[in-house]
């Protein structure tokens, strides 16, 4: 109820949820209760969090963040959203996000425009946008985002808050409205890394309905937080910093606060060893042809015809396919889309996405090098502390290099996330900024313990 009173007076402004149902809300709230009397209840249990609108959840509008899908009810609850229903958590609403989970400003949604509650004349971060001012703004106690190429980390960082992107096929993509499969995955939006630890407690395991999850045994992600000693917590972890990551291109402020980090990981006790990761700057070329390449396959299910918008007037079945995506996509799922067409087609294929699938393995061979001298890698998640809504919008190129740290990552299907790592003083408002923490494939134990550490 309290957090619901937050966001009957804030949410008008920020605009962080675009389906709120507080009677669904309460009616969870009363579960998670009989679950606490009957001693069922387990860490979460009770814990209001606000999901992505991503997630298809039974009886909830699901959008994702677009006309195409503005009256559209989910039918059945995606993998995540049952996890969390499981353990009682409640659902407080569904949060906005870049319409079909592609920007990096949260404008794209067809329901409007994010606000930072740092600074409201800026953006938030996308596309889990919602989420990250819906935690920052202690309008949900945590979220849940996905992150394709930095979605969860680069808000996260905007908003000053902690994110964390799985190992690919750690967490299930069932009703996940899909984006690009092989990059697509879901995680924790929250205050700390222990609350994130909780979180992935919650939303990992094997899902037999997504054919990349994993079938792994559990873990328990808070294990390594009891161990850290008070004096050098950090003594014998090799932190990796890789010099891609500090060129040009990284704004001096955001450069400062990330060397005053590093120091302290050195006051910790970690050892800092240089590494390098030579093909970052083609991460972007090479996202930017699979991405679309396989969003334009996925969004093929939007014809009209099953779910989603259906264009009023029509005369054949041609012209209302194309007159329903005409009026339900927006212009950045519309140029993803003809980009995708355009690199999958029968004369580019081999230039284009075979190109970028040899390029894309050479990125995964780049951190395997990396991790063989370091543990886990640290550099910033963004270029640049958040930066005013419309000043990048007419751009899509300045929009892209938002995530020339995050995207190497999910191309490689490693585990990355963000902490909080101090702020910049801009126009007399304060504004946080990220460390971008990398780690191998299944080490989020450790990355959430390094991060601890830090906070
Ligand atoms: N900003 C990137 C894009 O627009 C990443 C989005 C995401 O991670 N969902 O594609």
């Amino acid at each position: 109820q309290a957090f619901l009173t937050r966001i009957d007076q804030h949410n008008q402004a920020i605009n962080a949820y675009i389906s709120l149902d507080h009677d669904k809300t309460l009616a969870q709230a009363k579960v998670a209760d009989a679950m606490l009397a009957s001693n069922t209840a387990s860490t979460l249990t009770g814990i209001p969090i606000a999901q992505k609108d991503i997630f298809v959840a039974k009886g909830w509008k699901t959008t994702c963040g677009s006309k195409m899908l503005e009256n559209f009810i989910g039918p059945y609850d995606a993998g995540v959203i049952e996890r969390f229903d499981a353990i009682g958590a409640v659902n407080l609403g569904k949060t906005n996000m870049d319409e079909f989970a592609m920007g990096s400003s949260n404008e794209t949604s067809y329901f409007g425009k994010v606000q930072n509650p740092w600074d409201r004349s800026r953006v938030p971060g996308g596309s889990s946008g919602g989420s990250a001012a819906a935690v920052a703004a202690r309008l949900c106690a945590a979220a849940t985002g996905t992150d394709t190429g930095g979605s969860i980390r680069q808000p996260a960082s905007l908003c000053g808050l902690s994110g964390l992107k799985p190992t690919y096929g750690l967490v299930s993509r069932y009703g996940m409205i899909a984006f690009a499969s092989s990059l697509d995955q879901a995680g924790p939006m929250a205050k700390s890394c222990e609350d994130m630890a909780l979180m992935m407690n919650v939303m990992t395991g094997f899902d037999e309905r997504d054919s990349t999850s994993l079938n792994r045994e559990k873990e328990d992600y808070t294990r390594g937080f009891a161990q850290l000693s008070a004096d050098k917590p950090l003594a014998g972890l090799r932190v990796g910093l890789p010099k891609e990551y500090f060129a040009e291109g990284l704004s001096a402020d955001v450069a400062k606060v990330i060397e005053t980090a590093i120091a302290k990981y050195r006051k910790l006790g970690a050892e800092i060893v240089d590494v390098s990761l030579p093909n970052t700057m083609l991460s972007i070329p090479v996202y930017y042809v699979l991405a679309p390449a396989e969003a334009s396959s996925n969004l093929s299910r939007f014809d009209g015809v099953r779910y989603g918008h259906r264009a009023a007037e029509y005369t054949d079945l041609m012209d209302m396919y194309c007159k329903s995506r005409a009026e339900g996509f927006g212009a950045e799922v519309k140029r993803r889309i003809l980009i995708g067409t355009y690199v999958l087609s029968a004369g580019y294929f081999d230039a284009y996405y075979l190109k970028a699938q040899k390029i894309r393995r050479l990125i995964a061979q780049d951190f395997a090098e990396a991790f063989k001298k370091c543990d886990i890698i640290l550099g910033p998640t963004a270029p640049s502390t958040a930066f005013k809504a419309g000043e990048k919008a007419d751009d899509p190129v300045a929009m892209y290099l938002q995530d020339i740290y995050t995207i190497a990552v999910n191309l490689a299907g490693l585990p990355g996330m963000s902490i909080p790592a101090g702020f910049v003083e801009q126009d007399g408002k304060s504004l946080p900024v990220g460390l971008q923490i990398i780690g191998n494939y299944f080490d989020e134990a450790r990355m959430l313990q390094a991060g601890h550490a830090y906070q």
